[in-house]
């Protein structure tokens, strides 16, 4: 079986969002960091495949020019529908990149027609008349109002996307979604024929996205949050299974690297330091000065790998980072730290590790780099939104991995998420032996009737 559903995201932490949803409802998906080179692992073995741009907020022809690369490479896997993931805020200008991304990407696939919805309403985000709500609010009432990039001022989805169209923009109401997908598809037939090119699609809850999922089974694209992936797996048959987030099984030693400042990471850290567990905190100003703090990260943690995870961070409380930018720069900081915690990820892995748990947006994509790794397997979720991935290294190992960007995540994550695998494993374990005792057990029958 090949590749069923293929998905070009405009950001990281959102493709992985998209792809976490897609196994939730029963579809074995692999990740992919940009456009892979030279075609690449196009034999990949998986029933959806996400590619990861940065697109959210490049220039828009730049988007679109990636978007039409990752079009390109997904088609040539025999890729049956395309979805195009952005913001279940639809982050974008009157420039882009959500309209002409959409309109590239249906005039590539010879298409007139797709629908469009931020909704997640798990998350929060629900379209009611074309309007997005965040939470209890309107869209232009919630804090992305003043996001420096993306400020989003205007919750009626029908004019945000008509400002960035060529094509006129419809909608599809609540009432129409409330009645089912034949009612759907009569109204797509209409707006086609007034000339509608995307239709904002209302969905204030999950039942309206498995209604919007059936009907739009014969788009070439769809465009969306992650919420739609709800409604999609099921036109092929797929059903929620564990078998959908199964990982090879978990080896080696167990490693966090922390430089997420964030609030919750912060007390992460916190939690695993009170727990007497080994850690190193890595100082921006020892990096500055030139000390190889990186080296001694890891001297450190080859001595306590064999007791159990080891963290390394350099997650700080705001007043000490504040101290720190004021001193180096925000983005000299940064980019020091990033640097340096991927060159201990690196030398983690060469000690064996190879269960990582990577606290931190920035700090992932610069790990993720660091590894050589393009693809990643989604596995089961720790917790929302955040699963256990596993990569292949450029020498062909295993590594288990978790990305956790921010605010994501309890206290207790960096030990709840290893133990997560171990149960993970145990499950894993019992379904084989259980298998293999119904085997034992039909051979046995076949030798009695024998
Ligand atoms: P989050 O997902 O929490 O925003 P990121 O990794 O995306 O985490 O961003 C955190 C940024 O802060 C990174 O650029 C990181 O290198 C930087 N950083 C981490 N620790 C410190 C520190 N102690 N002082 C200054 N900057 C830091």
């Amino acid at each position: 079986m090949g590749i069923r559903l293929g998905c070009i995201a405009d950001d990281f932490t959102g493709a992985t969002d998209l792809a976490n949803n897609l196994v939730r409802a029963g579809m074995r998906v692999v990740q992919l960091i940009d456009v892979p080179q030279d075609g690449a692992g196009r034999t990949v073995d998986a029933d959806a495949v996400v590619i990861a741009l940065k697109s959210r907020t490049t220039p828009a022809p730049e988007a679109v020019e990636a978007s039409l690369r990752a079009l390109d490479w997904l088609r040539s896997t025999g890729a049956e529908q395309i979805y195009f993931k952005y913001c279940s805020t639809f982050d974008s200008t009157r420039a882009g990149n959500i309209g002409p991304v959409t309109e590239a990407l249906m005039d590539a696939l010879g298409t007139d027609f797709t629908v469009a919805t931020p909704a997640f309403p798990d998350n929060g985000r629900t379209v009611f008349k074309g309007h997005l709500f965040v939470g209890d609010v309107l869209l232009s009432e919630s804090g992305m109002r003043h996001h420096p990039l993306t400020p989003m001022t205007d919750s009626n989805l029908v004019s945000v996307l008509g400002a960035q169209s060529t094509r006129p923009v419809g909608l599809i109401d609540h009432t129409v979604v409330a009645a089912g997908a034949g009612a759907i598809r009569a109204r797509v037939d209409e707006l086609r024929k007034e000339g509608v090119g995307t239709a904002i699609v209302d969905a204030v809850s999950n039942d309206d996205l498995v209604r919007l999922g059936a009907a739009v089974r014969e788009l070439p694209l769809v465009t969306a949050g992650s919420g739609l992936a709800i409604g999609l797996p099921a036109n092929w048959g797929f059903e929620p299974s564990p078998a959908a987030a199964r990982l090879p099984s978990p080896g080696g030693h167990r490693a966090i690297v922390s430089g997420s400042v964030s609030t919750a990471t912060n007390g992460q850290v916190l939690e695993f330091l009170r727990g007497g567990r080994p850690a190193f905190g890595v100082d921006p100003l020892r990096i500055a000065a030139g000390e190889d703090v990186a080296g001694r990260a890891l001297a450190f943690a080859a001595s306590h790998l064999a007791d159990g995870p080891v963290l390394v961070y350099s997650t700080e409380a705001p007043d000490a980072v504040k101290n720190v930018q004021g001193r180096l720069g925000v983005a000299e900081a940064g980019e020091l730290v990033e640097q340096t915690l991927a060159r201990v990820a690196q030398g983690l892995v060469d000690l064996g590790v190879r269960q990582l748990v990577v606290a931190g947006g920035e700090t992932s994509g610069a790990v993720v780099q660091a590894l050589g790794i393009t693809g990643l397997r989604i596995g089961p979720q720790i917790d929302p939104g955040v699963p256990w991935c596993a990569a292949d290294l450029p020498d062909g190992q295993t590594l288990h991995i978790t990305l956790k960007s921010g605010n994501f995540g309890g206290p207790d994550f960096f030990t709840a998420s290893f133990a997560h695998l171990d149960r993970d494993a145990h499950l894993d374990r019992d379904a084989r032996l259980d298998r293999d005792a119904r085997l034992d057990r039909d051979a046995h029958l076949d030798g009695e009737t024998a």
